[in-house]
């Protein structure tokens, strides 16, 4: 008889791996199928190597501002063939990291595609041709997403790409336009500026960074413009003309852009057609999400669904803790829902954006009454020292029946090294904290997390710098 897994998990990306090291760890029998290697997206194609890039793009400032702080050197240039490798390096110990971690819990990898094929039955296609079919007590659907694509603009590797080509470019092009300016554009804007390449960000709606709060989206944009970032928002681009070694891209009602490379980045969709979900039973929305209820299950018993692959945020850390909840309710334990209006958001463009909770608009629109405080990184010293001073921390609380802040909402970050400062704010809007409590604790000095602290005291009615 064949063998019997407690899970077959398809798809080993993060919400994938994440299930099968947290179920293994729970003492369960798991099988994970990959068609490529493990890690997925986010650390072969997304995550990982983007903000790896992003890192040479920061060394890169700081040597070319490194005069301001009377150590001389030469003007940087970037040699792209040993980004690249450093990147590739830090993937590959990631990657073999995470393979040790997998047999070190006896997790069975399988290579190949799976498809769903009912019951706990799931069909993989080996990678030497043959099939083989596993079965599962239950099973886990993973398979994440690709990138989108938008009509007269087929990907073509030579000038049209996506996050998929750009973060294994062997050579900077002069020009790029990169279409879309939502966390992806706006990271590899921000990259390829820094390193010398001349800009275009093209974005459909009227701001960039969707679901980003405006005060915060708005330090980015003055950014962008001072680096000379051509930021072009409420366009429509209709398709392009290659001609040579440039293409023309053309936009409707406004002058057209010659640049080499087209990046688009106008979001991602799910992989759901390779699962062979049809005639299962499992339901897919019109947009290709799997349907889910909130811990993950499908309606199919004995099938969940989680990262990616359901219309959720499209966040490793939101699959990590997707694939949490589905193996606890496998368990049979109390699996505590993600609360999607509170996770983390983390962008590493420059500045780096990051908040959790609501924005001002969205606590507005939700019907609360808001007090809010901003403060600025300039008044910050460790900001003034890094040389970082453009940015703020924004803190959104509810108002209480006397008027004064109470619960915290929200907190919007943008400025030097925000995604690491963000724990404490985010510890502070899900442990559903009040300005008060948050006021009492201590923030060592001189830090960048000073900011936060004071932003969250101003709302006590008493600041010390603010
Ligand atoms: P996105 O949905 O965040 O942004 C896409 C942007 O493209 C939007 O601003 C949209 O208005 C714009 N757009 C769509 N069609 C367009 C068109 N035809 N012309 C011009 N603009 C158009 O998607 P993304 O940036 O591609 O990222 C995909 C997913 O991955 C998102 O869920 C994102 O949050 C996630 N991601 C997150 C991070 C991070 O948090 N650091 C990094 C990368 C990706």
């Amino acid at each position: 008889m064949a063998e019997q897994f407690d899970v077959v998990v398809v798809g080993g990306g993060p919400g994938g791996y994440a299930a099968a090291l947290y179920g293994a760890a729970a003492g369960l029998h798991i099988a994970l199928i990959e068609k490529e290697k493990v890690g997925g997206t986010c650390l072969h194609r997304g995550c990982i190597p983007a903000k790896e890039l992003l890192e040479s793009a920061h060394v890169f400032r700081t040597v070319a501002h490194a005069a301001e702080f009377g150590v001389d050197a030469s003007a940087p240039t970037i040699e792209l063939a040993r980004t690249m490798a450093r990147k590739q390096q830090v993937i590959d110990g990631l990657w073999k990291g995470l393979e040790g971690l997998l047999k070190g819990r006896k997790v069975t990898i399988l290579g190949g595609t799976g498809r769903y094929r009912g019951g706990g039955s799931v069909e993989v296609d080996l990678a030497d041709g043959s099939t083989q079919t596993v079965e599962g007590r239950t099973v886990i659907l993973a398979s994440g997403s690709v990138p989108r694509t938008i009509p007269g603009f087929d990907v073509d590797g030579r000038y049209v790409l996506t996050s998929d080509e750009v973060l294994s470019l062997d050579a900077l092009p002069k020009t790029a336009a990169v279409i879309g300016a939502g966390a992806i554009g706006c990271e590899f804007a921000s990259f390829l500026v820094d390193v010398g390449v001349k800009v275009t960000l093209l974005e459909g709606l009227p701001k960039i960074l969707p679901g980003v709060d405006a005060d915060v989206a708005n330090v980015v944009v003055r950014s962008f413009k001072k680096r000379g970032i051509d930021l072009r928002t409420g366009v429509r681009v209709t398709g392009h003309e290659p001609n040579g070694s440039t293409t023309r891209i053309q936009i409707e009602g406004a002058e057209s852009v010659e640049v080499e490379k087209v990046v688009v980045s106008v979001g991602r969709r799910p992989l759901s057609e390779s699962l062979g979900l049809d005639g299962t039973g499992v339901e897919v929305d019109e947009r290709g999400f799997v349907k889910v209820d909130d811990t993950c299950r499908t309606n199919v018993p004995g099938v969940w669904a989680i990262g990616d692959l359901i219309a959720t945020p499209q966040l490793a850390h939101v699959a990590f803790a997707e694939a949490i909840v589905a193996i606890k309710d496998i368990l049979g334990e109390a699996a505590v829902p993600v609360d999607y209006g509170r996770v983390p958001l983390a962008i590493y463009c420059h500045p780096e954006v990051a908040s959790a909770g609501h924005s001002e608009e969205s606590a507005r629109e939700a019907g609360y009454d808001v007090v809010v405080s901003k403060h600025q990184y300039r008044g910050n010293g460790r900001a003034l020292i890094v040389g970082e001073a453009d940015g703020l921390v924004k803190v959104i609380a509810a108002k209480g029946p006397d008027g004064r802040a109470g619960q915290i909402l929200g907190v919007h970050m943008v400025g030097p090294w925000v995604t690491e400062q963000l724990g404490q704010a985010y510890l502070s809007v899900n442990w559903e904290a009040t300005v008060d409590e948050v006021a009492h604790f201590i923030q060592p000095h001189p830090t960048l997390s000073e900011l936060f602290g004071e932003t969250v005291m101003a709302l006590t009615g008493r600041g010390l710098h603010g």
